[in-house]
């Protein structure tokens, strides 16, 4: 014997203490849901293990048969769970059962923390994997011998801030995991209760579930079975083990293509968001299996990148079985099943538009970000994807318009789809430009996705309806009629601003590119736009914020005539013009309204101290003089 051999003592991490000070203290009353963990842990082992068993047989040899076996022993008290699977070694035992890897769980804990509560849904709902032991054992001991090698490992503890790890037994691969039950858990050792809870949590679970010389499952895999045999239930247990999530899925699709090629496939949407549904690294999470059996956690080219939140199970009757990742890529078989695996997305997506639009604007609020990149991506169904889109609109409050909607809303005038973008959703809203559209009821699309600007400049029209921008080129607004005159509406009284014009061009010079009276504006006195053929201000501040661009263009200043400030300037310089005293306050004036339409895009400013002085200056000129 080594010393390797000897028993150590490490301490949990820190986030496993709590988590096991939760699990232990809940009072959550569907602890049965740790069979559901351990016996879905068992069954990755044993899919890791056919994995890597494709590239090197010895790693099954004749153990091939591949299974979970539930045993209780009454006088002990004990419920063993073991598996042939892949095994771990000591330094797995250490990383896997005393640490938390997942983002998710941990994320769970800070919840679990903050919500301050013993009797927490949170736990049942969530599930806490294997730690979720300690609900029904006061100590768990785990023994485990991994593929191709031939020492065991153990590893004890009784969940209350460390654990032990040392020489284990275990004839062959596998796990066995040994949970000494608590005074009031003994109704895990009822052979009954358990098949019961397998039957409820497990039965998708593709291989056989044993508890002597009983199968407790049906131990075939789920996707093989007819649509119409599986329960909701089973639905969601099978998307939970598969996805590792802790949600219902929202929708689910189960179809089997017959034809040239053949592949059975059941995708799950999410019902809610992950939090990395834009980390860089993210992948989607529909798994490869070849006639049963598993063969690639994700591969690539089998989804396309928009559709990356889709969960599930696509098994091929075509591929051979030892695919390696190399052959998947720019695989045929695989661009197929790509190509009928979005049509049928796509057109669950439209059904349940149609049906149920208040569910769908739910499923928009979470995925549509990520499908609006299909919009210039895809450019078989980029059309089919602009129809599923959906949109916050000037006139919509917080409810969503497809485009469809948009269109039949128009105006008979109206030829264009009209759309503002920002970052923020909140100033998009609230920007000046909006002001002329909304006093004409004219709807616009408000845009603050990042991928907005992409699709837009990518898209030349929807149902025949260009796009344009409102903060770009002219309004084009003296078509419409006004939605709503006032009764107290003034004579069009606008003034003659040339002379104004003139000097605010003298001032502000090369600033900018132009100063001219504006349709869009109703209550600002002025907003910046950008030239009928320069980029939109916010499409380049972003590809400035991205290094891509360096130079900024020069934008238009607009100024509404109708504005009281505008209309008190006009007359000063109409009587007062000549007065060079005065065309410099005027020219003041000039910079600090650039300024603030500088401000209100969200700009910085190029001398913020000079704007702060020539702001208090005109503020006091306000009153009188002490
Ligand atoms: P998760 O399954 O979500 O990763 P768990 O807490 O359920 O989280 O399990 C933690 C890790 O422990 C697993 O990812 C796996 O690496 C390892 N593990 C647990 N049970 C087994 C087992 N029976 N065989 C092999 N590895 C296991
Ligand atoms: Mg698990």
């Amino acid at each position: 014997m080594t010393d390797t051999k000897t028993q150590e003592t490490h301490a949990f991490q820190a986030e496993v203490s709590r988590l096991l000070e939760i699990v232990a203290h809940s009072l959550y009353s569907e602890r049965q849901v740790f069979l559901r963990e351990l016996v879905s842990n068992a069954s990755d082992a044993c899919d890791k293990l056919r994995f890597l068993g494709q590239q090197d047989a010895k790693l099954i040899g004749d153990d091939s048969e591949l299974r979970i076996e539930l045993a209780v022993d009454k006088a002990a008290r004990t419920l063993t769970v073991s598996d042939n699977g892949i095994g771990m070694d000591k330094d797995e035992l250490v990383a896997n059962l005393g640490t938390i890897a997942r983002s998710g769980t941990a994320a769970f804990v800070k919840a679990m923390e903050e919500s301050q509560r013993k009797d927490n849904p949170l736990i049942g709902q969530f599930g806490v994997g294997f730690y979720s032991a300690f609900m029904v054992a006061d100590r768990v001991t785990v023994d485990s011998r991994k593929a191709g090698t031939d020492a065991a490992w153990r590893w004890e503890s009784d969940g209350k801030g460390s654990y032990a790890v040392g020489a284990g037994e275990r004839a062959s691969r596998g796990t066995s995991i040994v949970l000494h039950l608590k005074d009031d858990a003994a109704e895990f050792l009822d052979e009954g209760r358990l098949g019961e809870i397998v039957r409820r949590y497990s039965d998708h679970i593709a291989i056989p579930i044993k508890l002597g010389e009983t199968t407790l499952n049906r131990a075939s895999a789920l996707w093989m079975r007819a649509k119409a045999d599986v329960t909701a239930e089973q639905h969601t247990e099978f998307y939970r083990h598969i996805a590792h999530a802790f949600d219902e899925p929202w929708a689910n699709l189960h179809w089997r293509a017959e034809g040239v090629i053949e592949y059975s496939a059941l995708l799950y949407v999410p019902g809610s968001r992950p939090f990395d549904l834009f980390a860089p690294e993210r992948r989607h999470g529909v798994k490869l299996y070849v006639r049963r059996v598993f063969v690639n956690e994700a591969p690539e080219g089998l989804v396309p990148r928009y559709l990356r939140f889709l969960r599930g199970v696509v098994d091929s009757e075509d591929l051979p079985l030892n695919v390696s990742r190399e052959m998947l890529q720019n695989n045929p078989v695989i661009a197929k099943i790509r190509q009928g695996l979005t049509g049928r997305v796509l057109g669950e997506l439209e059904k349940r538009a149609k049906d149920d639009a208040d569910g769908y604007a739910t499923f928009w609020g979470h995925f549509g970000e990520a499908m609006k990149e299909g919009i210039f991506e895809d450019a078989e169904h980029g059309k089919r994807v602009l129809g599923l889109a959906r949109f916050r609109t000037s006139t919509q409050g917080d409810g969503w318009a497809s485009l469809a909607d948009y269109v039949s809303r128009m105006k008979p005038e109206q030829d264009a789809i009209y759309y503002i973008a920002g970052d923020d959703p909140k100033a998009v809203a609230a920007s000046p430009h909006l002001e002329g559209f909304a006093k004409r009821g004219i709807e616009v699309l408000l845009l603050s996705d990042p991928v907005d600007e992409f699709w837009v400049a990518q898209t030349d029209a929807f149902d025949g309806k260009k796009f344009k921008s409102v903060t770009r080129g002219a309004a084009d607004l003296a078509k419409f009629a006004e939605a709503e005159k006032k009764d107290d509406a003034k004579p069009d009284d606008t003034p003659d601003v040339a002379p104004l014009l003139a000097l605010f061009r003298l001032t502000l010079g090369d600033t900018v590119k132009d100063v001219r009276a504006s349709e869009r504006l109703a209550e600002s006195a002025v907003c910046l736009v950008a030239d009928e053929n320069d980029m939109d201000i916010h499409l380049e501040r972003m590809l400035r914020q991205h290094k891509q661009l360096k130079a900024a263009s020069k934008r238009i200043l607009e100024i509404n005539p109708a504005h009281p400030l505008v209309r008190a300037l006009v007359a000063t310089v109409k009587t007062d013009g000549e007065n060079a005293a005065m065309q410099a306050r005027v020219g003041d004036v000039a910079k600090l309204l650039y300024d603030q339409a500088r401000l209100v895009e969200g700009d910085k400013l190029e001398d913020p101290a000079d704007f702060a002085r020539r702001m208090a200056a005109a503020l006091a000129a306000g009153f009188p003089a002490h």
